[in-house]
């Protein structure tokens, strides 16, 4: 499953592995997990070379269950620290350094192993897994976005949160490496006017088909 920040995904992904009994990998996090590796070590993010050096160095163990998905970097449970803004702002930027998208797809592919699993992010479709038995695409208006986004984050404010979203949409989408776009084949579900349980309940209808 790939798409924007808000449009759903990470809720719907959960929600799909947890009725199908499937494991689960927010490899957003596993970005988020290097970044915020680097922002403790006082790494320059926006220095794509000083990135690089030390892309191998954080090690990260991702936990697949969808009812509690964990993450740990060198032994540390990162769960909550890497949703905090430091890495919200500074994750797109790191995320575009190839040394880090190339060692991430190593782990990525490791998890998913055989399949029978949910996996999201910006490139599960067009480079993770490309063969993947169902690929989804997921959007959703900006501001619905925003909406969600906000309401997950205590005290955030709704129109700082629709511009950087609309930010990271911009880097995400124009970076050489892995942009996030629809993949081949992939299934277009705009979530915009759906609640959480009938993106879900349209999911599982079409993996069972
Ligand atoms: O999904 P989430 O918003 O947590 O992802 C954080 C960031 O990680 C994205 O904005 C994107 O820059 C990066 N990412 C990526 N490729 C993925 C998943 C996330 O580049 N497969």
């Amino acid at each position: 499953m790939d798409g924007p920040s808000g449009s759903g995904k990470s809720s719907s992904a959960r929600g799909v592995a947890t009725r199908l009994g499937l494991r689960y990998l927010d490899t957003g996090a596993m970005f988020r997990a290097v970044t915020w590796w680097m922002l403790e070590r006082g790494v320059d993010v926006e220095d794509p070379r000083a990135v690089a050096a030390l892309a191998e160095e954080p090690v990260l163990v991702s936990g697949t269950d969808p009812q509690a998905p964990t993450i740990t970097v060198d032994g540390t449970d990162v769960a909550g620290p890497i949703r905090e803004q430091a890495v919200t702002g500074a994750v797109s930027a790191v995320s575009t350094v190839p040394e880090v998208r190339t060692r991430l797809l190593r782990e990525q592919r490791s998890i998913i192993g055989d399949g029978d699993i949910v996996v999201e992010g910006r490139d599960i479709g067009t480079v993770v897994a490309p063969d993947a038995d169902v690929k989804l695409y997921l959007t959703a208006d900006p501001a619905a976005r925003a909406a969600r986004r906000t309401a997950e984050l205590s005290g955030a404010d709704v129109a700082a949160t629709e511009q950087d979203l609309v930010r990271r949409d911009a880097i995400d989408s124009g970076r050489a490496t892995a942009p996030l776009r629809m993949a081949d084949g992939a299934l277009h579900l705009d979530t915009t006017p759906f609640t959480l349980d009938e993106v879900v309940d349209q999911i599982v209808a079409l993996v069972q088909q």
